[in-house]
């Protein structure tokens, strides 16, 4: 394995300013940090670019609408959608799964049905709950025990009304990573007895880890945030199949989106023009861009092979610890370590981690129902990125180890 992490965080302005050297940054999960070449594409867009796109046709707006179109370009080739008009730009996966949520539930009957499971972000479960209620739809879960989903099982839960499948493509609260292709095997049984469905992949953690084909994978939408991944926040992507999204309804109107105004109708543009109403972030998806071109040129491979090397020690000495429950498993994991102390609060420990400038989270993750059926309220999460160091670990399990002890 050839990849230097500690060369790597050089990327990363964040951690060379005087107030920042010391700081161990494990919530990756929840946000990453971004690399210099991202900071100034945002900038260099105000400084040099600045100005609406579509709608004028002078220099600066010609040039807007140009890198706009070149950065869903890179997005295709990140995801390996066969065209961009495959991809449309939201504000991130939420925004990307309420659009999903909204246009493929609209052309649903009472009593057709979308599973979900049990290990969902809230972003996956609510608004599927919100058109459960307004469309007399029935949410069914993959089976699961104390909350973990047994995805093997998906079969059980499907049949004739099923309509949608949305699941995650790796759990922010765990780190679980289903396996994908068990999933789309057993979609295509279901497929193969004629019945339509949609399977939509919650991205958001797995295209930080690794490298995404859709293709490949099989899915007829997958939704990602560009600030997951070293991008800027309030960007993201919902990939879907062409066949698809020409058949859906377009989710919020306003410019950008039509083709003509009348008094009393509209006429919409053509993909993907058509799911993007308003203004865009521009200057997010320029940053989006300068991520998309960083990751490109990295050996994501190696950067993963690093996260799992650092994770498979997290675990491994965080278990030896006395008095520490373990709530995640190495396996099948996008780099997420989830405990609870048996003694004392965790939030008392994650303030105690923050005076030792190393930022992890607790709570619920955005994932209360599973937490919930794991018996725990709030959990205490530790999220790697490849610029974490072994020397990151290290000062993580050792003040952890002084908590305790102090604790006992
Ligand atoms: N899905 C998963 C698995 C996530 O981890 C997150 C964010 O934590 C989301 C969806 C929502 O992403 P965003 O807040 O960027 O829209």
């Amino acid at each position: 394995m050839n990849f230097d992490p500690d060369a790597f965080k050089e990327f990363f302005p964040l951690f060379a300013q005087p107030e920042n050297r010391d700081l161990i940054y494990l919530d990756n999960a929840a946000t990453t940090q971004k690399p210099r070449a991202v900071i100034e594409a945002v900038t260099d867009f105000y400084l040099h670019s600045n100005a609406n796109t579509h709608r004028s046709s002078h220099r600066l707006a010609r040039r807007a609408t140009e890198m706009v179109e070149r950065v869903r370009r890179q997005a295709a080739v990140f995801l390996n959608a066969a065209s961009p008009r495959e991809v449309i730009f939201c504000r991130g996966a939420t925004e990307a799964l309420n659009l999903l949520a909204y246009s493929l539930c609209s052309g649903l009957r009472p009593g057709d049905e979308i599973v979900i499971s049990t290990a969902e972000h809230h972003a996956n479960i609510v608004p599927w709950q919100m058109m459960a209620q307004r469309h007399g739809l029935t949410l069914r879960y993959v089976p699961h025990i104390a909350g973990i989903p047994e995805f093997q099982r998906l079969h059980e839960v499907l049949n004739e009304r099923t309509r949608i499948v949305s699941l995650t493509g790796g759990s922010n609260a765990l780190g679980l990573r289903p396996d994908l292709e068990g999933i789309a095997r057993q979609l295509r049984g279901c497929r193969s007895r004629g019945r339509e469905l949609h399977w939509i992949v919650d991205g958001a953690q797995l295209a930080a880890h690794e490298t995404v084909d859709v293709q490949s994978i099989g899915c007829d939408f997958f939704v990602c945030s560009a600030h997951k991944f070293y991008g800027p926040s309030g960007i993201g992507l919902l990939y879907g199949r062409e066949s698809l999204l020409r058949r859906m309804p377009p989710w919020q109107g306003g410019g950008e989106m039509i083709a003509t105004v009348d008094l009393h109708s509209s006429d919409y543009a053509d993909l993907p023009h058509r799911f993007e109403a308003g203004t865009s972030p521009l200057a997010a998806i320029a940053g989006l861009g300068a991520a998309l071109e960083f990751l490109a040129d990295r050996d994501r491979a190696a950067m993963a092979a690093h996260e799992q090397s650092l994770l498979a020690r997290l675990h491994r000495e965080i278990a030896e610890l006395p008095g520490v429950r373990l709530i995640s498993e190495p396996k099948q994991n996008l780099g997420i370590l989830a405990f609870v102390p048996e003694n004392g609060s965790a939030t008392d420990l994650v303030h105690w981690l923050d005076e030792k400038d190393i930022a992890v989270r607790v709570g619920h993750h955005c994932a209360q129902p599973l937490i919930r059926a794991a018996g725990e309220t709030a959990t205490l999460r530790a999220s790697l990125a490849a610029y974490n160091t072994a020397d990151d670990v290290e000062r993580f399990i050792e003040s952890l180890r002084d908590y305790l002890s102090a604790s006992e």
